[in-house]
């Protein structure tokens, strides 16, 4: 079910159950502003979710409320995943669904890196 990105922070979300120990996840990078892991059913050969370490619903509620310091952590952990798995000369996409029209599931924001193949059109038509 597709979640409302405008209700406050749910911190039982499965996320927050993962940053909180409570969840295994397969882990691929962490630091003080991020946690990344390989998606649960991926929809690319390689599909690694980053998600923030505070308390954040979206994109929205991250670039609002967020300090520059998260949001550069969280931006620079982006950028360092992917260029820890050698996806910069193939290539890769980055996703982040934000609430009803998009689809959003986890209502706690999280970037998408897609790569391993010719991803295709942005959008399916
Ligand atoms: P979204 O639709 O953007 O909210 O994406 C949620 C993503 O979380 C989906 O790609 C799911 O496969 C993924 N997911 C759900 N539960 C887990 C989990 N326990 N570990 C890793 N990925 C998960």
């Amino acid at each position: 079910m597709p979640i409302d990105a405008t209700l406050p922070y749910d911190d039982s979300n499965i996320f927050a159950r993962i940053l909180r120990g409570e969840l295994l996840s397969k882990t691929v990078y962490e630091d003080e502003y991020a946690l990344a892991f390989h998606d649960i059913n991926p929809q690319a050969p390689l599909h690694i979710l980053v998600i923030p370490k505070g308390a954040y619903v979206s994109w929205d509620d991250f670039s609002e409320r967020g300090s520059d310091a998260e949001i550069a952590g969280f931006v620079r952990a982006v950028g360092l995943v992917a260029r820890d798995q050698g996806l910069v000369a193939p290539g890769y996409r980055l996703l982040a669904n934000v609430g009803l029209d998009s689809h959003q599931e986890i209502p706690h924001l999280h970037v998408h890196i897609f790569a391993g193949q010719k991803l295709g059109p942005m959008l399916a038509r």
